[in-house]
C-alpha cells in the first residue's frame, strides 16, 4: 500500500484534478436528473429554459467524461511504468544472495501480471468517481425531495455494505492465494522452455509435467479465480436486491403511512431507475479494486523480500596489493534435506600475479569458495581484506569491481554493455582471432553478430568479454571443461600464463590434472574445508605417486 500511496503522492495534484472533474461531471449529470424530473411536470414557458440547462449540463458531463479518462489513462500508464522501473530497481540493488534465494518468479509475475492489474484499477477510476459522485447527487436530491426518505436510504446503503462486506473477505481470500499459484505456473512456463529437450525426449516425463504440475496449477487458479469472482456476482446481485427493495418498500411502504404527492412520487421513481445504472457500475467494479490490492501487496512483498544491497556504487578497480580472506565462512539451508553446508573458516591470501588452482570433487565447494572471494556473498563469519583494510558492506560494491569472472553457468549478453573502451571493436576482433571465433563471429558498435554457438564457443566469447573488461583479478569456474584438446593447451599454456604475466592475479576452478604443475599454488576443498595448499609441482608429483 505504501508503495501506491508513494506514488499517488507523486501526482496528487493531477489525481485531485482528475478527481475533480470526475467528481464534476458525475454531479452535472445527477443534475439532469433533476431538471428531467422538473421538465416532466414544468409548464410551457418554463421549457425553453430548462432546455438550455439540459444542454449545457449534458455538455459539462462530456466533456468532463472525456477530460478525466484521458487523465487516469495517463495516470495508470505513468503509475505502471513508475513500478515496473521501481521493481526492476529493487531486482538490480538487491544483494545475489538475496537473488538466488527469492528465485525469478515472484518478481517477473509482478512486471507482467501484477502491473496490468494496476492499470486496470486506473482505468476504473474515473467511472468510480463518476458513479460514486451520481449515486451522492441522486441522494442529495432525494434528501431535498424528502429527508425521511434519505435516512431510509442511508440505513439500505449500510445493510448492503454489511452483506458486501462478508463477501469481499472470502473474495479476496480467494484471489490472495490464486495469486500464489500464479508464480508456480511462471516457475512451470519457464521449465517449459528451459526443459523442452528433456520434455521431448521423454513422453511420459512430458506427460506427468503438463497433467500433474502445470495442470494442477493452472486448475488451481481456475478455481480460485472462479470462486472468488462468483462471489462478487452474488454479492453484486445482493446490492440489486437491496436498492428494489429500498425501491419498494419506499413506492408501496413509506408513501402508505405518509402521504405524498403524485408529483412527488414521480420524482421518487425517475431518481431511483437513474441511481440504478451508477449503483451497479459501482458494484462491478469492486472485483477490479480487489485485484488490484492484492497486485499491489504483491508488489510490496517482491520489493521488500528483496531489499537494496547497502552498497556505495563504484567503477572499475585497477590494481590491488592483496586481498586476504580472515576465517570466512558461508553456509547454506537446505529446506528439503534439513541439512546445513557449510564452507570454511577459510584464511586465503592472493597478490597480484598469482595463478592459483582450486581443486576438489563435486559440491565440495569450489563455486561458493569463487563466489565469497569476488564479494558475490558476503562473509557470515569472518571477513575479507582489501589492502589490509576490511571490506564493509558499504565496501562490496567497490570490491566486486576487482573481478573479472567467468562461472561455469554464465551469462553472455549480446553486447558489450559498459565497455567504453577506445577502438574497442578491433580490439575485440583481436580477441576474436586469438580465440579462433573470427570466423564464427564479428563484432560491431559493440554488439556480437551471434551468439548462437556451442557451449564451448560462447565460453571462450565470455573470456573475450573477461579480457576487454581487463580488471586486476580473474576467475574462471571450470572454463575448460568444455574446450576441445587443442584449445585446453591454449587456454593452460598461453592464456593463463599470459594473464600472469600481466600481473593479474588468477584463480582457475579445474578438474584437469594433467595442468596442475602450471600452479604457482594450489588449494584443496573438501566438503567445505581445505585441506590442502601447495605448490602445484608439488600436486603433480602426489598425483603421479597416486596413480603409481
Ligand atoms: P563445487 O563448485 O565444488 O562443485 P558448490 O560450491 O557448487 O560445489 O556447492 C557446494 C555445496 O553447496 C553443494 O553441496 C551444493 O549442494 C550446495 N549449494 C550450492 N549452491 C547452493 C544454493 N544456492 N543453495 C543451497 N545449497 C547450495
Amino acid at each position: 500500500m505504501s508503495l501506491l500511496l508513494n506514488l499517488i503522492r507523486q501526482s496528487r495534484w493531477i489525481l485531485l484534478l482528475a478527481l475533480i472533474i470526475s467528481i464534476v461531471g458525475g454531479l452535472a449529470n445527477a443534475g439532469l436528473v433533476a431538471i428531467i424530473n422538473q421538465a416532466l411536470g414544468a409548464s410551457a414557458e418554463r421549457l425553453p429554459t430548462l432546455g438550455w440547462q439540459f444542454l449545457l449540463l449534458a455538455l459539462a458531463v462530456l466533456v468532463t467524461r472525456t477530460l478525466s479518462q484521458t487523465i487516469f489513462v495517463k495516470l495508470g500508464q505513468n503509475t505502471k511504468a513508475a513500478l515496473r522501473m521501481k521493481t526492476i530497481r529493487s531486482v538490480i540493488d538487491a544483494s545475489y544472495q538475496n537473488l538466488e534465494r527469492q528465485g525469478a518468479s515472484g518478481a517477473l509475475t509482478v512486471l507482467t501480471q501484477d502491473l496490468d492489474t494496476i492499470v486496470i484499477f486506473f482505468l476504473s477510476l474515473p467511472s468510480l468517481a463518476m458513479n460514486g459522485s451520481i449515486v451522492l447527487g441522486c441522494l442529495a436530491y432525494l434528501g431535498y425531495l424528502s429527508w425521511q426518505v434519505l435516512v431510509f436510504a442511508v440505513v439500505t446503503v449500510l445493510v448492503g455494505s454489511l452483506g458486501f462486506h462478508v463477501a469481499n473477505t472470502r473474495a479476496m481470500f480467494h484471489l490472495r492465494s490464486s495469486r500464489n499459484r500464479e508464480d508456480d505456473l511462471v516457475k512451470d512456463f519457464r521449465a517449459l522452455f528451459d526443459g523442452a529437450k528433456e520434455l521431448k525426449l521423454h513422453r511420459r516425463r512430458r506427460n506427468a509435467f503438463v497433467d500433474e504440475s502445470i495442470a494442477a496449477n493452472v486448475e488451481a487458479v481456475r478455481v480460485q479465480r472462479t470462486r472468488g469472482y462468483v462471489l462478487y456476482t452474488a454479492a453484486a446481485s445482493w446490492g440489486s436486491m437491496i436498492l428494489l427493495a429500498f425501491i419498494g418498500c419506499v413506492l408501496f411502504g413509506l408513501t402508505r403511512f405518509q402521504p405524498v404527492q403524485a408529483h412527488v412520487l414521480s420524482g421518487y421513481a425517475v431518481v431511483f431507475l437513474y441511481m440504478i445504472m451508477p449503483i451497479e457500475g459501482l458494484l462491478s467494479s469492486i472485483p477490479s479494486l480487489s485485484s488490484a490490492k492484492v497486485a499491489l501487496e504483491r508488489i510490496d512483498h517482491v520489493n521488500r523480500e528483496l531489499p537494496r544491497e547497502n552498497v556505495e556504487p563504484a567503477d572499475s578497480a585497477t590494481s590491488f596489493d592483496s586481498i586476504v580472506l580472515n576465517g570466512v565462512t558461508h553456509s547454506y539451508f537446505r529446506e528439503k534435506e534439513n541439512e546445513v553446508f557449510t564452507l570454511g573458516p577459510v584464511n586465503l591470501t592472493f597478490r597480484p600475479g598469482e595463478l592459483v588452482y582450486l581443486i576438489g570433487g563435486n559440491g565440495s565447494g569450489k563455486t561458493t569458495l569463487a563466489k565469497m572471494i569476488v564479494g558475490l556473498y558476503a562473509p557470515e563469519g569472518g571477513r575479507i581484506e582489501l589492502d589490509g583494510k576490511p571490506v564493509e558492506e558499504a565496501d562490496r560494491d567497490r570490491y566486486r569491481q576487482h573481478f573479472s569472472v567467468v562461472f561455469s553457468d554464465f551469462f553472455l549478453f549480446d553486447e558489450l554493455h559498459g565497455l567504453d573502451i577506445d577502438g574497442l571493436d578491433s580490439q575485440a576482433q583481436q580477441l576474436l582471432e586469438l580465440l579462433h571465433l573470427e570466423h564464427k563471429v564479428t563484432i560491431r558498435d559493440g554488439k556480437f553478430s551471434t551468439t548462437d554457438l556451442s557451449q564451448g564457443q560462447r565460453k571462450r566469447l565470455a573470456l573475450l568479454v573477461t579480457y576487454l573488461e581487463d580488471r586486476p583479478f580473474y576467475v574462471f569456474d571450470e572454463w575448460a571443461a568444455d574446450q576441445d584438446p587443442t584449445f585446453k593447451e591454449v587456454f593452460y599454456r598461453r592464456l593463463l600464463p599470459d594473464l600472469k604475466a600481466r600481473g593479474k592475479t588468477v584463480l582457475v576452478i579445474t578438474h584437469d590434472d594433467r595442468y596442475f604443475s602450471l600452479a604457482d599454488r594450489y588449494i584443496k576443498l573438501d566438503y567445505g574445508q581445505i585441506v590442502a595448499t601447495g605448490d602445484g609441482r608439488e600436486l603433480e608429483h602426489q598425483s603421479l605417486n597416486a596413480a603409481a
